[in-house]
C-alpha cells in the first residue's frame, strides 16, 4: 500500500518528541563532583587522576599498559613513532577515515599509502594491503570505522608475515568486539580518541593501550617528559618508568618536543564515564539493533553491522551509518533519498568523511618547506593516489548515509525513525 511521503504533502513519519534519546554524553552529579574534586584540590595539571583512569582503562581491556594523552591525534602520533615510523617510512591506512588516522605521520617525516575499504564494513580491506607494502612500510593502521570492527585476523597475519606493527584506531568503536575480543587489544597498540563527540565521551583526550612495554615507554618518551623520570618538581620516584637502553640517556626531555599530558578534568570525567560506559553501551546496542531489525528486507537499505548472533559487535555505534543500494531503488540519487528522509523528520545526510587521498593537502601542500609536496618529500617515488585509484573508497560518499544515534531503547520512538527510512525507500518512485 502506497503511503504518501512528507515531501509530497503526506504526514511526517516522526511525530513524537524524542526527549533525551539522542543526548550524549550523559552527565550526572557524579561527573560534576569528580570535576569539583579536581578543581578544589588544585589538581587540574598533574597525573594522579589520569593514572587511575589509565589503570581502569587497561583493566577494562585486559592489557598491561595505558597512557592518557591530550587527544586521540596525540595518541596516534605517539604510537606511530613508538612503532618505529621514522624519516622516509610509510604507513598503510584507509583513505576513508578521519584525518588523524594518517596525517600525524607527516610530522615524523614519513608518509601514508592508502588502501581500499570493504564496501560492507567500511573498514580496511585485508585483500588490498599486501601489494602496497614496500621496504619502507612500518605499520598498518586499521580503523574500526563507524563502530564496525575491521577484519583483524587477516590484517595481523599480513603484519606478522612482513614484520609490521599494527596500530588500531579505535576512536569510533570503544567497547566493540571482534570475534569476542575487544578492539584495540588485537594489534600491537590501540589508540582511542575520547573527545566529547565520541561514544566514550570524556572532554578532549586520547588513550593509548598496549601489552608491549617498549611501545608504552617510547610513547611516554615522545610526549610525556614529566613521567620519564623523577622530576625536579615532584621528586616522585614512581615516575621513573623508562627502562629501554635507547631512551634512558634522554629522560627528562620529550623526544618529540611535544607535551601530550591529559587534562585532569578530562581524566576525572573519564573515570566516571567509563564506570557507566558498558551498561550505557549495551542500551545503545539494543536500541540500534532494534532500529535495523525494523528495516530488515527494505529495498535500498542495508545495515552497517556485523551478522547477528556473531561475537562481533558495534560498540557504541559512533557515527552510525546505513549502506545505500541505489540499484534497488531505480538509481535514485542518495541526495534525493536523504532529502526525502529529512522531510519525514529525521536529520539524514549522505556520505561520511571525504576520501583523504583526493584532498589537496595530501597531494600538493609543502608543509615543511622541502620544496615539494610533503606527501612525497621523503620518498623515492611518487606514491600519490589520483582520482580513480581507490574506487570503492571514492564511491562511499554515494553509498552511505547517516542514521539516528539512539542512546536509549525506546521502541515506540525508534519505530517512527525507522518508518521514515522505510517509507521513503518503499515509495522511492514518488520522488522526482
Ligand atoms: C576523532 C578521531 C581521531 C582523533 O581524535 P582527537 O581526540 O579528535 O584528536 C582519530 N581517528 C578517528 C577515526 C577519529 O574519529
Amino acid at each position: 500500500m502506497a503511503e504518501q511521503l512528507a515531501i509530497n504533502g503526506g504526514p511526517k513519519a516522526v511525530q513524537s518528541d524524542p526527549g533525551d534519546i539522542f543526548q550524549w554524553p550523559i552527565i550526572t552529579e557524579e561527573d560534576e563532583q569528580a570535576c569539583l574534586e579536581v578543581l578544589r584540590r588544585g589538581a587540574m595539571s598533574g597525573t594522579d587522576v589520569t593514572k587511575q583512569f589509565e589503570q581502569e582503562y587497561a583493566e577494562w581491556h585486559g592489557v598491561d599498559y595505558a597512557l592518557g594523552c591530550s587527544s586521540g591525534t596525540a595518541a596516534l602520533q605517539s604510537a606511530m613513532w613508538a612503532c618505529g615510523v621514522r624519516a622516509g617510512d610509510e604507513i598503510i591506512a584507509p583513505s576513508l577515515t578521519y584525518w588523524a588516522s594518517a596525517l600525524p605521520v607527516f610530522s615524523l617525516q614519513g608518509t601514508v599509502v592508502f588502501a581500499e575499504v570493504d564496501p560492507n564494513t567500511l573498514c580496511l580491506d585485508p585483500n588490498d594491503i599486501e601489494h602496497r607494502i614496500t621496504d619502507r612500510t612500518k605499520a598498518i593502521v586499521p580503523v574500526h570505522y563507524c563502530g564496525h570492527p575491521a577484519d583483524m585476523d587477516p590484517i595481523m597475519e599480513i603484519a606478522e608475515k612482513h614484520n609490521l606493527k599494527v596500530i588500531e584506531d579505535v576512536s569510533h568503536a570503544h567497547g566493540a568486539l571482534y570475534k569476542g575480543r575487544l578492539v584495540g587489544t588485537i594489534g600491537h597498540v590501540g589508540c582511542f580518541s575520547v573527545m566529547s563527540g565520541k561514544s566514550l565521551a570524556v572532554g578532549e583526550g586520547g588513550m593509548l593501550i598496549t601489552n608491549d612495554r617498549k611501545i608504552w615507554e617510547y610513547a611516554i618518551a615522545w610526549g610525556h617528559y614529566g613521567r620519564t623520570k623523577a622530576t625536579q618538581w615532584t621528586g616522585d620516584l614512581d615516575q621513573a618508568v623508562i627502562t629501554e637502553p635507547e631512551l634512558k640517556p634522554f629522560v627528562g626531555l620529550p623526544w618529540g618536543g611535544y607535551k601530550y599530558r591529559m587534562h585532569q578534568l578530562s581524566s576525572a570525567v573519564g573515570r566516571v564515564q567509563l564506570k557507566h560506559y558498558r551498561s550505557r553501551m549495551e542500551e545503545i546496542q539494543k536500541a540500534m539493533n532494534y532500529f535495523w531489525d525494523q528495516l530488515e528486507g527494505v529495498p535500498g537499505l542495508k545495515a552497517h553491522r556485523p551478522p547477528k548472533d556473531s561475537d562481533t559487535t558495534m560498540g557504541g555505534w559512533y557515527a552510525a551509518r546505513g549502506l545505500y543500494v541505489e540499484e534497488e531503488l531505480d538509481g535514485l540519487p542518495i541526495e534525493k533519498f536523504c532529502a526525502a528522509v529529512r522531510e519525514e523528520g529525521v536529520s539524514c545526510s549522505p556520505g561520511i568523511n571525504d576520501p583523504l587521498h583526493l584532498h589537496p593537502l595530501l597531494n600538493d601542500a609543502d608543509i615543511y618547506g622541502h620544496g615539494k609536496p610533503t606527501r612525497i618529500a621523503n620518498s623515492d617515488r611518487d606514491l600519490r593516489q589520483p582520482e580513480g585509484s581507490l574506487p570503492v573508497t571514492e564511491s562511499m560518499p554515494r553509498r552511505c548515509y547517516s542514521i539516528p544515534w539512539f542512546k536509549h531503547y525506546r521502541p515506540e520512538i525508534i519505530d517512527e525513525y525507522a518508518l521514515a527510512y522505510r517509507k521513503v525507500a518503499e515509495n522511492a518512485d514518488q520522488i522526482k
